[in-house]
């Protein structure tokens, strides 16, 4: 065992033997690193590469300054998280970070510190204290994925498939027992990956959105899937939209880090007014959500939105925000002399497969980690450079976990193995995410949802035969329904015909996918009623 497996291959049943891990990004190698025993972890393309922990900017949270505690970290995550955050969880975190970043720190991760070997912390909206840990300014993802791709090519206990794409769980009398896969450029051909543990790390749902900080990878695949096969989810309204995208046209966007805020970068619109103002007592500094919402209406009413970080960063910037500068100088930007045009976009979901604090969630076989589950520490809205700490956190807690589950063998056969055998059209997924975006993004209504649910339900029957759209339209699907369940307003998701929060709703949302198509068959049957009575008149 060990070692890197291509995708060629030649069997159509691989067994994990023991412990499968599905997806590659911070919260996948770190749990295979973690993990005692071996382990099968795959990936859709080359190892590291398709990820959001790659793209990562600001860093990880971690409660490391001396006058701060984990107690303040969790209240902030609270704060932050608008009213349902499961405590106990902002707690667990905010405990484990100083020990998961010493993890990383021993795997050679070169962290920004003092002359005195401390780190150097870096603040961000809506902490109360310098928290963020930083890799090279902002480049925290790359460093981190770099090292921890290279441990993972070093640990013989770990195999790696590279190049197939998982589109279906394994299931036996209700319990997982693998996933199915193809190769890249073979949908025809499913491959059984049978495994006694299965850990999801998939990642989050960015790219169902017509404007996205996430990689294309990002589509909720991993969320589909444990719908589909009947997993319980939890939250999976709220979606974080980044304020500042960099508005160039660019699919995904680049993303211009919160910390540039942090710093005293302003938002200014094309009056040259500094909107933000106006908007929150702490102006750039208010939560994510808020921000967001306010750059979208500049924009909805014909105007422009810019950051202006020339007086705060100037001269520093290409040191400071090596990233984002490079993103910039690409498109003829120079943020130490220029304004950079910005753009919400979906870049974060709070929601995800519900699990328990060792991630396990509600199928038998199946745990999840990272982005693609929901662990209830974000609640409605996530506190920033808290996610990368989460998967971290319910990386190292899965890895244990896993242990007792992984000596339960399995037998799964390949007996009446779906088959990927439509593409995806692109129509469909372009229709998909335009869909999401007009109709169930920064500011939604009963009217948006339910035509966007009309039109998933269309697009899904539409692609019947095609799992990754399925699972697309599942993700999707939950998305609009839990959105048009809650009818106020918290957190990431804003209704504009229910503007305030209802306490009445200060509770995570849990939900199936048949409950989801309940919503939606419901919804579907309300505006054929209206459209008749309309025609009656
Ligand atoms: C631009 C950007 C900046 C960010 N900055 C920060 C930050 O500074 N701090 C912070 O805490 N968070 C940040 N975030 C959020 C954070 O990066 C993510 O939440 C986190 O990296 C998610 O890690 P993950 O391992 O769950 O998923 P990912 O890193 O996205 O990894 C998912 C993996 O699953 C694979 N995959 C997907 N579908 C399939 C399939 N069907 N079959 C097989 N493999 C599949 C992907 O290829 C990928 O390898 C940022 C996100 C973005 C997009």
């Amino acid at each position: 065992m060990g070692g890197l497996v291509s995708a060629g291959v030649s069997d159509n049943v691989i067994n994990a033997h023991g412990v499968l891990i599905v997806g590659a990004g911070l919260a996948g190698l770190f749990a295979a690193l973690r993990h005692k025993g071996p382990v099968t972890l795959l990936a859709a393309a080359s190892l590291g590469s398709g990820a959001s922990s790659a793209w990562a900017q600001g860093g990880i949270a971690a409660a490391l300054g001396t006058d701060d505690s984990p107690e303040l970290h969790a209240l902030d995550t609270d704060a932050a998280g608008a009213g349902i955050v499961d405590k106990k969880i902002a707690r667990l975190i905010a405990g484990e970070a100083a020990a998961r970043i010493d993890d990383l720190a021993r795997l050679g991760i070169p962290f920004d510190r003092d002359a005195k070997g401390h780190f150097v912390l870096g603040r961000e909206a809506a902490h109360s204290r310098h928290r963020i840990v930083r890799v090279t300014g902002d480049r925290a993802g790359a460093e981190i994925m770099t090292a921890l791709v290279k441990a993972v090519k070093n640990e013989p206990r770990i195999r790696v498939i590279e190049g197939l794409i998982a589109f279906e769980l394994a299931l036996e009398a209700g319990r997982v027992t693998g996933v199915y896969a193809h190769r890249i450029a073979d949908k025809a051909s499913p491959v059984l990956i049978r495994a006694d543990a299965t850990i999801f790390a998939l990642g989050g749902v960015g790219g169902l959105f017509e404007v996205t900080t996430n990689p294309p990878q990002a589509r909720g695949q991993g969320l589909g899937m444990a719908a589909r096969a009947g997993a319980l989810i939890a939250d999976p309204e709220f979606v974080q939209f980044h304020p500042t995208a960099i508005a160039v046209g660019r699919d995904p966007a680049p993303l211009a880090t919160e910390a540039l805020r942090g710093e005293g970068a302003i938002l200014v619109n094309d009056r040259g007014e500094r909107f933000m103002a106006a908007v929150h007592k702490d102006a750039e500094r208010a939560p994510r959500d808020v921000v967001a919402r306010a750059i979208f209406r500049e924009l909805r009413a014909g105007r422009k939105a810019f950051l202006d970080a020339r007086q705060a960063i100037g001269a520093s910037f290409p040191d400071a925000f090596p990233t984002v500068f490079a993103y910039c100088k690409a498109e003829g930007i120079d943020p130490r002399t220029d304004l950079i045009p910005v753009a919400a976009a979906a870049h974060y979901h709070m929601g995800g497969i519900a699990v328990n604090e060792n991630a396990r969630t509600s199928l038998e076989g199946l745990w999840a980690i990272g982005e693609c589950a929901s662990t209830g520490a974000h609640g409605a809205n996530r506190l920033a450079s808290n996610s990368l700490l989460e998967a971290l956190v319910f990386g190292a807690r899965a890895a244990s976990d896993v242990a007792s589950a992984a000596s339960r063998k399995t037998h799964a056969a390949l007996r009446g193995a779906p088959i990927a055998d439509t593409p995806p059209s692109a129509y469909a997924v372009a229709t998909l995410r335009k869909t999401m975006t007009v109709k169930v993004g920064l500011e939604r209504n009963e009217a948006d949802l339910a035509t966007a649910l009309a039109a998933i339900t269309r697009l899904e029957r539409a692609g019947a035969g095609d799992p990754h759209l399925r699972n697309m339209t599942a993700a999707a699907a939950l998305i609009a329904a839990a959105a048009l369940e809650r009818t106020e307003s918290r957190g990431g998701h804003f209704r504009t015909d229910f503007p305030a929060a209802n306490p009445a709703f200060a509770r995570r949302t849990f939900l199936t996918l048949d409950d989801a198509r309940q919503t939606a068959d419901t919804a579907v049957r309300s505006i054929s009623a209206k459209a008749e009575a309309q025609a009656a008149q």
